[in-house]
């Protein structure tokens, strides 16, 4: 196992082909697509796999979601009833569709409209459960490219997914959590030859209880998996205090000594730098998904503004925040601005001629005729996100070859460098960084 930090890419739509086009292997380990994504869009995303892009990539079967509100996986939609057409609330179609070909427990969950429960589940259907969900991820690309005569002869040539997940639902009770062991362990004696990994999906607040992280540790390793997907619920590097720092910090250590591979599913800097200490790798979206939710299952229904990120202190921010620091750190001309705050190839390329270019990462336009307020232009969301995509290479180079302490030192640098501003750009979570992982 390579112990250089993973970045695995999350792609949340086909929108987001562009970026992972262009950087490819350049800055991600392997991309993950959601089953939902496959579904809704299966011949572009057999295409970009299968052809298009070189990448090792997951699918994630997504099966939590059927054990959560099912409302998430509705919306509205239009249909013909009795000759009339009305709109309807209904499950979305490529939900339906992932239903069908994961099998009977998640048919009937939709067609009964009950979230999948742990006690359904016994030795045979957690058997035709994992069997179905390793097919599906094994599978579904090749049976895209069949379909269609044009691409018939390359299904063959198709790269199986670099590893098979379990099925995993919601942990959030003792039963739940044999379930999520029950499922990890009956995936590994069906699939033999991918690595088998696991999703384990629990409230933030688990990462304080400490008879939780000790049973995780006891029992995920007797499961046989190759590796666990850590997914925290709402857990957020910057928010979090140290308490809750250092033991997901211990958490992942501990895994990774009993032999795991160890992934953050939503992860930002601090988790890459955990790599130190045993983390595979991490994964998020093109410029979000570093923290998530579980229980909402669809992002923000408007795309929310890309803030600049800031490299020195690893976060996001405004625009607006950024430039009133410009005074303080002595950038008065682009070339300062390069060397105190980014100098990647698309700062280079955006600011040339004068410092307030930078504003362009923040430009805003009125997108329609009918819009009342102003929103970020697609062209400066883009530049924010090849921006930050640029830096996050530098990040995973610099944490590869820098030990723990130097990679403090940093983190201690940037706080002294921008300490004087604290008022305009708020980083205490760089102190408990810094401490948590002391
Ligand atoms: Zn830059």
């Amino acid at each position: 196992m390579s112990n250089k930090p993973q970045l695995i890419i999350r792609m949340g739509s086909h929108a987001e082909k562009e970026y992972i086009m262009k950087l490819n292997h350049k800055v991600f380990d392997g991309i993950v697509i959601g089953a939902n994504v496959v579904e809704a869009t299966a011949g572009a995303t057999a295409s970009l796999i299968g052809k298009k892009l070189n990448l090792p990539y997951y699918i994630d079967p997504m099966t939590y979601v059927f054990g959560c509100d099912l409302d998430g996986i509705k919306s509205e939609q239009k249909k013909m009833i009795q000759g009339k057409k009305k709109t309807v609330r209904d499950y979305k179609r490529s939900y339906l569709g992932l239903a069908d070909e994961l099998g009977y427990v998640f048919v009937n969950a939709l067609k009964t409209d009950t979230c999948i429960q742990p006690d359904i589940f016994n030795p045979a259907t957690i058997k035709r459960t994992c069997q179905n969900v390793i097919e599906y991820q094994r599978n579904r690309i090749v049976e895209e490219f069949k379909k269609d005569e044009e691409y018939e002869e390359y299904a063959d040539a198709i790269k199986p997914p670099a590893g098979i997940f379990s099925p995993y639902f919601y942990v959030n009770n003792r039963r739940s959590f044999e379930l999520f062991l029950e499922l990890a362990h009956a995936t590994t004696i069906i699939e033999t030859n991918l690595p088998v990994y696991s999703v384990l999906c629990a409230d933030v607040n688990s990462l304080n209880d400490e008879s939780f992280i000790e049973k995780v540790l006891e029992e995920v390793p007797k499961t046989g998996i190759y590796g666990v997907w850590l997914w925290f619920s709402k857990f957020d590097e910057f928010e979090s205090n140290m308490k809750t720092l250092r033991n997901f910090k211990n958490l992942v250590h501990g895994l990774s000594k009993n032999g795991l591979a160890v992934f953050n599913r939503h992860g930002g800097y601090f988790s890459m730098v955990l790599n130190k200490l045993g983390m595979t790798g991490i994964s998020h979206g093109i410029g979000y998904g570093e923290k998530k939710d579980v229980f909402q299952i669809e992002g923000p229904p408007n795309a929310p503004v890309v803030q600049y990120y800031l490299p020195d202190l690893f976060k996001r921010f405004g625009i607006d925040n950024i430039e009133r620091c410009f005074d303080e750190l002595g950038v008065t001309k682009p070339q300062h601005f390069h060397n105190s705050i980014c100098d990647c190839v698309i700062c280079k390329g955006v600011i040339k001629n004068n410092i307030s270019e930078f504003r362009e990462f923040g430009e805003t336009h009125y997108a329609r005729l009918e819009s009342k307020r102003e929103t970020q232009t697609p062209a400066a969301a883009k530049r924010s996100r090849f921006h930050f995509l640029m830096n996050r290479i530098k990040e995973k180079n610099f944490i590869n070859k820098s030990n723990l302490k130097e990679i403090i030192e940093k983190m201690q640098e940037s706080q002294e460098k921008w300490e004087d501003l604290d008022s305009v750009i708020h980083f205490n979570y760089l102190d408990n960084w810094i401490n948590s992982l002391n």
